[in-house]
């Protein structure tokens, strides 16, 4: 990323980024610290966030990390508590945590993994808002991050599939619910090399398959993901709420 062309459109703003502490969430991280937010990133375990949390301060930007398992209702209160105490406000809240426990159909899904699905990437969301609403500014904005598999469920991962279509429903509807104080968009990734993707972009074969599969003839980035990302939470966006963005290098989706 060449920082000089970065802008300071988050001047002064309070960004809470869940599951920020490596790949698409720590690159949201970076990008809206880098443009003067204060950042306040959590995953589930101490040690990445003490790590992730080193960086982001390497780079001169202002940081709250603190441990929180976005299905944990007192992790998640915490969170916004903290952030509250320290910051007095929140601007922009972006939800980025997913879970995929199960290559399974969906008929051989376990109900338990069905359920932890539908807890991590859907209600996590819906609860963590509703903690933090009182907190939000005029003109905050929410970004979820959904994935371009919400639009075809693939059949290897079809709940997680069904959880990021569900995505697009409730941008809808929060965006709806929200107005006009926050808007609501949605971030739709195509494939970007992490550790959540390596069982699909380590692989050489499947790898240049993707490639090949869109437009750009290559895979995503997490920076990517974290200037569109960026881009809808900004004031740049501030006639935007309820779409969702495809960041997906022109690799079929919708249409
Ligand atoms: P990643 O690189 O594997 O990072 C996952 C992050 O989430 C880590 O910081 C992890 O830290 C944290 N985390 C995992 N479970 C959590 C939980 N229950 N509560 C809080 N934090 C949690 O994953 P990624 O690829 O960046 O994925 C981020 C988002 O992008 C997900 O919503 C995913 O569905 C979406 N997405 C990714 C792709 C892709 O190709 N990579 C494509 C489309 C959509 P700890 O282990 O410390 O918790």
């Amino acid at each position: 990323m060449d920082k000089s062309k970065i802008g300071k459109r988050f001047q002064g703003k309070v960004a809470i980024v869940t599951a920020s502490t490596q790949g698409i969430g720590f690159a949201i991280a970076q990008r809206l610290g880098l443009e003067g937010a204060s950042v306040v990133i959590s995953s589930r375990k101490q040690k990445n966030v003490d790590e992730a949390a080193e960086k982001l301060r390497a780079q001169g930007i202002e940081v709250l990390a603190l441990v929180c398992h976005v299905s944990n209702a007192e992790q998640r209160k915490n969170l916004i508590d903290k952030t509250v105490q320290k910051y007095g406000k929140i601007d922009t809240i972006v939800s980025n945590a997913a879970t995929n426990p199960s290559v399974d159909s969906l008929l051989q899904t376990p109900e338990s993994v069905l359920d932890k699905q539908w807890e991590v990437n859907v209600k996590a969301s819906i609860v963590l808002l509703k903690d933090a609403v009182p907190y939000l500014s005029k003109g905050s904005s929410v970004v979820l991050i959904s994935s371009i598999a919400g639009y075809n469920p693939p059949s290897a991962l079809a709940m997680y599939g069904v959880t990021k279509t569900a995505l697009f429903g409730l941008t809808k509807a929060l965006a709806a619910e929200m107005a006009p104080n926050t808007r609501v968009n949605c971030v739709a990734p195509g494939f970007v090399p992490t550790h959540f993707a390596s069982f699909l972009t380590n692989n050489e074969v499947m790898r240049n398959e993707l490639e090949e599969k869109s437009m750009l003839k290559r895979l995503g980035t997490t920076e990517d993901m974290a200037a569109a990302t960026a881009f809808l939470a900004s004031d740049d966006a501030s006639y935007i709420t309820g779409e969702t963005l495809v960041v997906a290098g022109g690799t079929p989706s919708r249409l």
